[in-house]
């Protein structure tokens, strides 16, 4: 969840700024003063601590974009030892247990309303995760097992079966996996420290300073008051992490994977942070620290700007109209997505209704969610998205089997088209909805014409269905699907011949055109989108369709890229729909170049 927001904020303004205004630009640095060698070569100074004053640039990777600069204040999140001890009342310690898991669980169950009413479902679903690792009745039983078998206190008991849980997932080899062992090491943590003093939870800083952590815990993030905590450095996590999802909410700079820096960090005195390069410099000097600061302040200034033309109507240079549609996953982001100037929407992910709860959603559920939605937007256009379950979004009740290559499994139309029964009623959902405003159907993950046949006349004999038992509902919803398999954009001509739509899905194209995993950062420099071979598939299939007179939009993360817009527009493309944050900024841009 979250995964619409759980966009990469990577580029952008500043990335624009470096090039419209040189003279705001840090000088370059030297690689032998990247001492981290991310972006240059490795360095053996990679151990040595910053001496104060000395000034030094590391490189991480960017995660939520903007400048923050200030005094560093260190956090530990990891999981701490436990001192072993001989349990001498077996039956309070037991108790002990208990107590902490029902607190534990008292404080999730708080913590996902408050999610709830500030930042918004996908970021809630989080603690409701957190709350089914506190409450899995094997891990409890494995830790009365080892308080029994060895005789030692509850504390030391549950550290050390959350400390085996993390191992296994780590060694899963399996990327969503090991990334959520940050969150088994949280929810692990909130129970431990009902247990044990050793444990301490995050406090904010006392004055304005810039976060340094090992791995930021997703529960520490709900408790960052941004006021405090200027920006955030850590030397794990990745992209798409629970942590990097929430802090993009709270809009906090922030740089992950920046190795080592605790300990580079730990004489420094004074850091900036840039979120947008993934840069942070120690110590920078006066010359470097005043153009810094000016950078900062020119990117606030964009900001504001942003804020000013977000509702006005975007063109090319000769005046032909783009639309600028938003991406959401929930019905709660509608009113973000027409506050940030969105003009319909592209890109509903309605998988997101599936998830979190225990069965699937009926007919009427999803047609009042389908209908409100469109009522909302008035007459814009609302592309729903049938469910795209599988792959990185897994739907426990729905049974699918562990599969070893699950984003290449039975996700997205493969799936639905064999639970015939789910996808019936989601669609005739769709079609009652269409009858209150204007409502486009897409269909995702189709590889061959095949299924995007089948999938069409379902929808045909539901309308049928329908008008035969006399419900409303529009003849002449408008039916497409999602380009994001090699396959359908190498026979992009069969589909166009009879598609009135299609959308290309930038995040699956890039990873099966690379074959590069979009969640395993080891691979990430492959699966990005500015890749020759991806350009290529994508300027063809826009200009074909284009040529075929068949309308294109694009909704992956490559169409609110502004370093993108001009190729994509000299491809043709004119319908770009994006998470709603990227919205203002991606008008600025097009209103800027005149
Ligand atoms: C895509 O693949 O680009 C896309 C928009 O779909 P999702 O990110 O939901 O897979
Ligand atoms: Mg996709």
């Amino acid at each position: 969840a979250g995964l619409d927001e759980a966009t990469n904020e990577k580029r952008s303004l500043l990335a624009r700024l470096e090039s419209s205004k040189p003279a705001a630009q840090p000088p370059a640095v030297s690689s032998g003063d990247v001492i981290n060698g991310r972006t240059t070569a490795q360095s053996d100074t990679a151990t040595e601590r910053v001496q104060p004053s000395k000034s030094v640039h590391l490189a991480g990777i960017p995660i939520v974009k903007g400048i923050a600069m200030g005094p560093i204040y260190r956090y530990e999140a990891t999981l701490p030892e436990v001192p072993e001890t001989t349990a001498t009342d077996p039956l309070k310690e037991k108790e002990a247990l208990e107590t902490a898991l029902q607190e534990a669980r008292d404080e999730l169950d708080a913590l996902k309303q408050q999610s709830l009413r500030s930042v918004g479902r996908d970021e809630a679903e989080i603690f409701e995760a957190h709350k089914l690792i506190v409450s899995d009745p094997e891990l409890r039983k494995s830790v009365i097992k080892l308080m029994s078998d060895k005789s030692v206190g509850a504390a030391w008991a549950w550290r050390q079966a959350i400390g085996d849980v993390m191992e296994l997932y780590k060694a899963s080899g399996n990327g969503i996996l090991a990334e959520r062992a940050a969150d088994v090491r949280d929810a692990g943590l909130r129970v431990l420290r009902k247990l044990t003093r050793v444990a301490p939870g995050f406090t904010n800083p006392e004055t304005p300073s810039i976060l340094v952590t090992d791995e930021l815990n997703p529960s520490d993030t709900a408790s960052l008051n941004p006021d405090r905590v200027l920006g955030i450095l850590c030397e794990h996590g990745s992209d798409t992490s629970h942590s990097a999802i929430l802090i993009r909410s709270l809009g906090i700079p922030a740089v992950f994977g920046v190795k080592d820096a605790q300990n580079l960090l730990a004489e420094a005195d004074f850091v900036v942070l840039d979120g947008e390069a993934g840069s942070i410099y120690i110590n920078p000097n006066d010359q470097l620290r005043a153009m810094l600061a000016e950078k900062q302040a020119h990117w606030q200034d964009k900001l504001q700007q942003a804020e000013t033309v977000r509702h006005q109507n975007v063109t090319t240079r000769t005046g032909e109209p783009i639309s600028v549609l938003a991406n959401i996953s929930d019905i709660e982001h509608l009113g973000l997505a027409l506050s940030q100037g969105a003009e319909g929407i592209g890109l509903f992910r309605t998988e997101f209704l599936y998830m979190g709860r225990n069965s699937a959603p009926d007919e009427q559920e999803q047609y009042e969610i389908y209908s409100d939605t469109v009522r909302v937007m008035q007459q814009r256009p609302v592309t729903f998205r049938t469910i795209d379950i599988g792959g990185d979004k897994p739907v426990e009740y729905l049974s699918i089997e562990k599969e070893s290559n699950p984003f290449m499994g039975w996700r997205g139309i493969r799936f639905s088209l064999d639970r015939e029964d789910l996808f019936r009623i989601q669609i005739r959902a769709m079609l009652r909805a269409s009858a209150h405003g204007t409502v486009k159907i897409m269909f995702p993950m189709v590889s061959v014409v095949d299924e995007w046949r089948l999938a069409r006349s379902i929808v045909e004999e539901e309308m049928t269905a329908l008008e035969q038992d006399g419900i409303a509902f529009d003849r002449d919803v408008k039916l497409g699907i999602m380009i994001e398999i090699p396959s359908a954009a190498i026979m992009l001509s069969d589909f166009l011949q009879e598609v009135d739509f299609i959308s290309i899905g930038t995040n699956d194209l890039t990873q099966y055109i690379m074959a590069a995993d979009r969640t395993n950062t080891k691979v990430s420099g492959l699966a990005g989108y500015t890749q020759p071979a991806v350009l290529k598939v994508i300027r063809k299939v826009i200009k074909k369709a284009v040529k075929a007179g068949v309308e294109v939009s694009m909704c992956g993360e490559m169409a609110r890229d502004t370093r993108m817009t001009d190729k994509l527009l000299s491809y043709g493309l004119r319908h770009f729909s994006m998470s709603a944050s990227g919205i203002p900024e991606f008008k600025l841009n097009l209103t800027n170049r005149g």
